[in-house]
């Protein structure tokens, strides 16, 4: 079976690729250094545990699983801890993106699918949020992002590397099955924030910020069934392995809901009060953030299936009763 080096397979989407590119028929080989991660959560393949910044550890593990593609998802993720610590994005994201494209060169395998963000759009006023926009990121994690999307140009003029990009729109929801789900400590993602208020895990969800100028004055963002995201991804490897070339896709369904319609639908869901307090806006959230791009669907034949917000919280809603993982 041919082996995909999955950096971040333990984490939230990582771990839901693994088993997506197994059911494709794919060994996904997991490495990851289990700082937001969960070793329960590597289930569907190998796991080899290493940091991204460390090149003899990669080296290594190239040499012993000679993966023909390597699926990057290993980052940190949180816009707001990313304003309050740069150093530490610009460190790992980066720095740590740099160490593995070399380590790939250095073994043979040009192949890579990268996971990054909208972050990197910025905060653009009616503009509709396709490929070709301008990439201006308003927070680290964006910036972080795109730097690394520079770099595997770079990776791509000197070495040959072919990757497809992917920029994420809100990912959320989990394994329809709950063998995986969403399950970060600690957790800052609204929908199992919502949940959390739901069932008195925390006492109530707060909103950051209420004045954006939005129909209901919350911030809105396209989100995409987490099953669906990964299933782009092993669209995205038969992409490479025909030899398409370098590609960038955007993921999101095109619709966009504001904070509090996802309150509501959590309470429709659910059938219970979602517990709400209204708070400051949260540095480095912009307004809005939907895709405008039909590409994937048109290029990879990639058809969202479970991305209704009702879906989507409903399959959260399920792992969040079920399923949890302990260090
Ligand atoms: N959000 C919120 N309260 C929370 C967490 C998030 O109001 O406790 C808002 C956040 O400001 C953003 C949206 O929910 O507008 C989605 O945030 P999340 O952190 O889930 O994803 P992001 O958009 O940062 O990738």
């Amino acid at each position: 079976m041919t082996n995909i080096l999955v950096t971040g397979g333990a984490g939230y989407i990582g771990s839901h690729a693994c088993k997506s590119l197994r059911a494709a028929g794919y060994t996904p080989v997991t490495y990851d250094n289990l700082c937001t991660g969960w070793k329960e959560a590597v289930k569907f393949g190998p796991f080899e545990q290493g940091d991204l910044r460390d090149a003899d550890r990669l080296a290594e593990v190239f040499a012993k699983h000679q993966p023909s593609a390597v699926m990057h998802f290993a980052a940190l993720s949180q816009v707001g801890e990313s304003m309050r610590n740069p150093g530490i994005y610009w460190d790992n994201n980066v720095s740590g993106s740099a160490t593995l494209l070399q380590a790939a060169v250095d073994a043979g395998c040009l192949d890579i699918v990268f996971s990054s963000t909208c972050a990197t759009y910025g905060d653009q006023d009616n503009v509709v949020l396709d490929e070709d926009c301008a990439q201006h990121p308003i927070n680290a994690y964006g910036a972080s992002k795109r730097a690394i999307e520079d770099m595997l140009e770079n990776f791509e003029a000197a070495y040959g590397m072919r990757s497809v990009i992917f920029r994420y729109f809100n990912v959320a929801g989990a394994d329809p099955e709950a063998e995986v789900g969403e399950f970060h400590q600690p957790e800052t993602h609204l929908i199992p924030l919502v949940l959390d208020a739901v069932d008195g895990k925390r006492d109530a969800l707060t909103i950051f910020g209420t004045d954006y100028d939005t129909p209901d004055g919350t911030c809105i963002r396209d989100y995409v069934h987490v099953m669906d995201l990964v299933g782009a991804h092993v669209l995205g490897l038969k992409w490479l392995e025909d030899k398409r070339g370098s590609r960038v896709f955007n993921l999101g369904t095109g619709s966009g809901f504001t904070v509090r319609e996802v309150i509501d639908h959590a309470r429709d869901v659910t059938g219970r009060e979602v517990p709400v307090t209204e708070g400051e806006r949260r540095p480095g959230d912009c307004t809005k953030l939907v895709s405008g791009s039909t590409r994937a669907k048109a290029e990879l034949g990639w058809e969202p299936a479970r991305s209704t917000l009702g879906e989507m919280i409903a399959d959260a809603w399920r792992w969040h009763q079920t399923g949890h993982y302990d260090k």
